[in-house]
């Protein structure tokens, strides 16, 4: 056979900048693993780099971060940790959130056939406001000893999360909408949200909808996790119910998020760890930071690119069940990697043959 080397392949239309924010923890080293990845696989992608100092008090470094996105269109994220436990001093990850008015966060949650776990093939999407409810990070305390903490639900919001779940399912061919809400103590704000969700609905006649208390979707998440298919919630609940879901199915290592507005578009691990004590061990599942880069790539359109690197990591986990100890096997992060970039080598490999 005719010997060829892994080369790039060939590019269709032109590269794409992309603002890569690694973050703490285990971030940065998460970030190398992706750039690895698409120098193998050839993707017409470059990065620009912006490091956020944690222990800087000052937000330099994010608004420049912001600033980025705001030129790129486009971020791929690790977690920031915020130095401060100060009052006053906004979480970074909310404040990106916030200033790119990211309204909403898209989480898919589906078992992979090659990971042991409680249930099988489970495959939900969790669709969550992203900027408001109970991270308005409003607090003071009004009289020493006693703290109070605003939940701000707007229509408007509501509304363009709501109609995200409807559309998605519409397109996607799912059948039902599940509103998870706390409407039947928080009348007003959760109210507001259920309210919405359900005159929306009126107009999507084919998609069932459904809504269910946090608590009782908590519970049924855990026992009976097939009746859902497309979750649509608040902030605070779809945070506590991505972790659930997550959980079940393999845990923090394994799941992507994704970011959207109307202009911008972040892509990060879907449960937004850190993972300091795991940090250049080595050990970290480098997957979810993956899936993420797999997520940016179908969003700018490199859809070929996605998919042979989505394939790579489908192998890994599934085939060759190189699992890291999160999931209950011996393999590192590296290894990981480099079981995805043998997969990658075939397949470029493959193509160039043609
Ligand atoms: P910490 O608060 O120590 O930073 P996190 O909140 O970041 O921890 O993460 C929660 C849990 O998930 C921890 O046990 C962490 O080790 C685990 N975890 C997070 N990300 C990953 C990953 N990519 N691979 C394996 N375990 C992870
Ligand atoms: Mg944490």
């Amino acid at each position: 056979a005719k010997k060829v080397a892994a080369v790039p392949l060939a590019k269709y239309g032109g590269r794409h900048t992309v603002t890569m924010l690694p973050g703490g923890g285990i971030g940065p080293e998460m970030m190398n693993y992706v750039r690895e990845i698409f120098r193998y696989a050839g993707v017409p992608v470059d990065f620009e780099i912006v490091q956020i100092d944690q222990k800087s008090e000052s937000d330099e470094d994010l608004e420049y971060a912001i600033t980025s996105i705001r030129r790129n269109g486009v971020g791929i994220k690790g977690n920031i940790e915020t130095g401060s436990a100060r009052p006053g001093v906004l979480s970074r990850n909310v404040g990106l959130r916030n200033e790119l008015d990211l309204f909403v966060n898209v989480l898919h949650a589906k078992s992979h056939p090659g990971i042991n776990s409680r249930h099988r093939d489970i495959d939900v999407f969790i669709v969550r406001q992203n900027t408001e409810g109970e991270y308005a990070m409003l607090e003071h305390e009004s009289v020493p000893g006693v703290v109070e903490s605003m939940k701000v639900i707007t229509e408007e919001n509501s509304l363009r999360v709501a109609r995200y779940a409807f559309e998605f399912a519409r397109r996607n061919g799912r059948k039902k909408v599940t509103t998870v809400h706390k409407a039947n103590i928080m009348k007003l704000s959760d109210g507001l949200f259920l309210e919405v969700s359900r005159q929306l609905a009126k107009e999507y006649p084919e998609i069932q909808h459904g809504d269910m208390i946090i608590d009782n979707t908590c519970m049924q998440l855990v026992s009976n996790p097939h009746q859902f298919d497309v979750i649509n919630t608040t902030n605070l609940y779809g945070s506590i119910v991505s972790n659930v879901v997550c959980g079940l199915i393999g845990g923090a290592g394994l799941f992507s998020g994704r970011n959207y507005g109307d202009h911008y578009a972040v892509f990060e691990p879907g449960t937004r760890n850190t993972g300091t004590a795991i940090a250049g061990k080595n050990i970290a599942n480098p997957i979810a930071m993956l899936q993420a880069s797999v997520d940016m790539l179908h969003h700018l359109g490199h859809t070929q690119h996605a998919q042979m690197i989505d394939d790579a990591i489908y192998k890994t986990i599934n085939e060759d069940r190189i699992h890291t100890p999160d999931l209950g096997g011996q393999a590192t992060s590296i290894d990981v990697v480099q079981n995805i970039i043998k997969h990658l080598q075939q397949s470029t490999r493959k193509i160039n043959c043609l």
